[in-house]
């Protein structure tokens, strides 16, 4: 039993999807790893220390793996190039990876995409959306600090005292609450919103303000945000114009699954921010909850620097690539099972919820059912087409 873990090719990214400290989890399991030639290079990571713990390298590390994990999905002519029935684990945006999709298909490959693992309390330990979204949490709250030209804290001293930052946070999901901690941490006064009623809550035992706006509450299924009206986003964009005024550093981490970010903030709400504010847009990548915000770049808008955040996990390599990996290795000993001899193998359970959520193609055919209408359409009824 072979698990090849990929170089990652794709512009920007910087992680891997295994580390060397938790090769040994998988090698306990029964299974060699082969790792390409400097996949770890960009979170510094040399392929001595996988080497030490006990995986090789390999140019051809694919060549008889049952399984590739890698971070980005791998693109479709290294897919084409592996042997039927290979699976793979990965981020696979389906709904944009459409080729990949379809190549992992019709090459028969079981590709399982990490975004689907199920959020369920079984399988947090294999929620590599959380964890990464802690990763963009902290940064974007470094982020925040690093760019505004003055204390987050309190300091009081003999030559007088300089009041504390005010942040804000819009978003108080998984990266909400860490940019909050974080600011919180910093020593910055933080109020935050998220339109869950449950996030009130959250952000007060994170020590920040929960902002209370007049309107109602917006719950979705499996504890996510629904999406708004037009209506509703306006007034909220109305009423949040004055706690968005007095920030120093306004930090965005909303999102609504399946939809493009929420536009919470437009250009004429930041221009009312003060000389030298900062805006950090976590969302930027996904349509931006700032209007005017670019991924990957500052601009200004009004007296503000607004920083749009682009592969933001990517920023911090080395914890991102752990944490990552250690999700890896969590879903990959479920998929691992023992015979009464002693002897494991690979053999996902296609029964298991887990499995089950995060597996996109499979013999042939595209199981997410969400991804196989978007590629293949609706099923017509009695023609089986
Ligand atoms: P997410 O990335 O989809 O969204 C980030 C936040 O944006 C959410 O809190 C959402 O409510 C908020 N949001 C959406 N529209 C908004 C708007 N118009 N204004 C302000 N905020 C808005 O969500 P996430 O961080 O992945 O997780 C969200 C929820 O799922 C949380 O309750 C979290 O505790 C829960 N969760 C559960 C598990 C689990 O049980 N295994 C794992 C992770 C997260």
């Amino acid at each position: 039993m072979k698990i090849a873990v990929a170089r990652e090719t794709r512009d920007g990214e910087s992680r891997v999807a295994m580390v060397p400290e938790l090769v040994e989890k998988l090698t306990g399991l029964g299974y060699d790893v082969a790792v390409e030639p400097d996949a770890g290079r960009h979170a510094l990571i040399s392929d001595e220390e996988y080497v030490a713990t006990g995986a090789s390298i390999e140019d051809t590390a694919f060549d008889g793996a049952d399984l590739v994990v890698s971070v980005q999905p791998l693109d479709p002519p290294r897919v084409r190039g592996l042997a039927a029935g290979t699976s793979l684990i990965s981020f696979l945006n389906t709904f944009v990876e459409t080729e990949l999709v379809a190549t992992c298909r019709d090459a028969g490959m079981t590709a399982y995409a990490m975004e689907l693992v199920p959020r369920i309390s079984r399988a947090q330990s294999m929620d590599a959306l959380s964890s990464q979204a802690m990763v963009s949490g902290y940064r974007c709250a470094i982020v925040a600090a690093g760019m505004l030209r003055r204390f987050f804290p309190l300091n009081m001293t003999s030559a007088g005292t300089v009041q504390p930052a005010q942040v804000v946070v819009l978003g108080a999901g998984v990266a909400g609450l860490q940019a909050i901690a974080t600011a919180k941490r910093l020593g910055a006064v933080v109020s935050a919103y998220d339109v869950r009623a449950a996030a009130a809550e959250e952000i007060a035992s994170m020590g920040a303000k929960p902002i209370h706006l007049e309107l109602e509450t917006l719950e979705g299924s499996g504890g996510y945000a629904r999406e708004m009206t037009e209506d509703r986003a306006a007034r909220q964009r109305e009423l949040l114009t004055p706690y968005i005024a007095r920030a120093d550093a306004l930090i965005t981490t909303a999102a609504v699954p399946g939809r493009a970010a929420p536009m919470l903030v437009t250009a004429a709400m930041v221009e009312e921010m003060s000389p030298g504010s900062v805006v950090v847009d976590l969302a930027a990548e996904t349509g931006g909850n700032v209007e005017g915000s670019v991924a990957g770049e500052v601009v200004r808008i009004g007296n503000a620097q607004v920083w749009g955040g682009r592969n933001v996990p990517s920023q911090m390599p080395g914890p991102a690539s752990r944490l990552y990996a250690q999700n890896i290795v969590n879903l990959v000993t479920l998929m691992t099972a023992k015979d009464q001899d002693g002897t494991t193998s690979f053999a996902p359970d296609p029964d298991d919820e887990i499995v089950a959520g995060a597996c996109v193609t499979r013999d042939g055919e595209i199981v997410h059912e969400p991804t196989r209408q978007a590629l293949e359409g609706t099923l017509q009824e009695g023609t089986g087409q």
